[in-house]
């Protein structure tokens, strides 16, 4: 068997329904949180009774296992079940950490993890760098496996920086930053556009150049969830996170799904957004069209001008037979515009078939046929009750070559955090 590596999971969401457990005896559950947001996400609440019995892990396992094709306040809510068990300090990151790692069927593993944006910032460092040196005593104890930390961080700038200034003080620890290998932005994607912290991957850009030691490999979740605005933004928006020179991209759904999945549906879109477009595709003009997109740049000028006059939030999008036909040609030529940058795209299977409800097929064939550099993760296997494993055996069900699988494994072992940023 070929070994792999797993570029792209969370480190709270590869906990098993035992790891629950092992929470609930450990902490005091802070049950308000699942409970608010189960109810939301379904309606009606979650059955309390006899959920963390053990004798009957079923109830458990119903309310924690995300397993149909849904949508994401149902998954946020199996993730709040282990917010609500875990306290994510210091001590429980260490146990949690050698869990994870022990049982990881790659033989490399980047986890990420996000903790509260309410910590203050002491809090934050001390947690992180206890997980850095838990990773650390994982790989002495598993010394035919490494596994390593990307340190998640809120994308809204006025945030951002401040947990950078943070990760930089953290780095200069030498086991911490033999450790820590990346810097990964989650969380809600609607409303942060990467433009906007451009300033801040230029930041960490230039702390690449200048401490190549301890350089970290830029990990951003993009065109994942894009409720806000059209697909068309949401594409433009993984070329942004490319050309900006983040070095791999999470998910990146709305890349390559099918956009027959759109034909003849609405969707509305914030009018900055659609201004962002419009400008975005008249200064691609000359290459969209060669490209073969059908645009009239003098109705997208007065289109442009109505908007800035408008006064209304959002715009209506209609999926036409020509735009879902635009629509194809710009994710085709947007593949080959990232496929210029050095940016690799991280695809989750199950995790996009089940968050997102994809239908039709997944985005990883046409990321393949494009010859986009890709590397597949399992994301939160826990939740998902899957594994690395399991999401190769999806591939190849759905058509995917042994040589493509065999070659995506390979190239899991050369784009590692450290292999991007750290070569000597
Ligand atoms: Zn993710």
């Amino acid at each position: 068997m070929t070994d792999f590596a797993e570029l792209h999971s969370h480190l709270y969401g590869c906990l098993t329904v035992d790891d629950l457990y092992f929470l609930a005896e450990r902490n005091t559950p802070r049950w308000q949180i699942f409970v608010d947001s189960w109810t939301k996400a379904h309606g009606t609440p979650p059955v309390m009774d006899g959920l963390m019995d053990p004798s009957n892990r079923r109830i458990l396992e119903k309310h924690y296992h995300f397993k149909s094709a849904s949508d994401f306040p149902k998954f946020q809510a199996c993730f709040d079940l282990i917010i609500a068990l875990s306290s994510t300090e210091p001590e429980e990151l260490r146990e949690i950490a050698l869990r994870v790692a022990a049982r990881e069927p790659a033989v490399h593993a980047e986890y990420r993890q996000l903790l509260s944006p309410f910590l203050p910032m002491d809090d934050f460092k001390a947690r992180m760098k206890a997980l850095a040196l838990a990773f650390e005593e994982s790989n002495r104890l598993n010394p035919k496996k490494t596994a390593k930390l990307a340190v998640s961080i809120p994308r809204r700038i006025d945030r951002a920086n401040e947990y950078w200034i943070a990760l930089q003080d953290l780095l200069q620890e030498d086991a911490v930053s033999r450790q820590i290998v990346g810097v990964d932005f989650c969380a809600q994607e609607e409303g942060n556009p990467p433009s906007a912290i451009a300033p801040l991957l230029a930041s960490i850009q230039s702390f690449n150049t200048q401490h190549p030691d301890r350089a970290l490999a830029i990990l951003y979740h993009v065109g994942e969830s894009f409720a806000d605005k059209s697909v068309e933004s949401a594409v433009r928006w993984i070329v942004e996170a490319a050309r900006l020179g983040c070095h791999r991209l999470g998910h990146a759904i709305a890349l390559g799904i099918d956009p027959e999945m759109f034909s003849l549906s609405t969707r509305q879109e914030i009018v900055r957004e659609r201004m962002d477009q419009i400008q975005f595709e008249l200064s691609e003009l000359d290459s969209l069209q060669s490209a073969g997109l059908e645009l009239e740049p003098d109705a997208l000028k007065v289109e442009l001008e109505q908007l800035e006059r408008c006064g209304t939030e959002s715009v209506t999008i209609t999926y036409d037979s020509k735009r879902v036909r635009n629509l194809k040609l710009f994710q085709d030529w947007a593949m080959q515009e990232i496929k210029k940058t050095p940016a690799i795209i991280e695809s989750c299977p199950t995790s996009n078939v089940r968050i997102a409800a994809i239908q039709g097929r997944h985005p990883i064939h046409r990321f393949l046929e494009a010859g986009i550099p890709v590397v597949i993760g399992a994301d939160d296997p826990g939740i998902f009750d899957t594994d690395l494993p399991g999401e190769f055996q999806i591939l190849e069900s759905w058509g995917i070559s042994a040589e493509e699988i065999a070659k995506l494994k390979a190239r899991s072992l050369e784009v590692t955090s450290e292999k991007l940023v750290r070569r000597a």
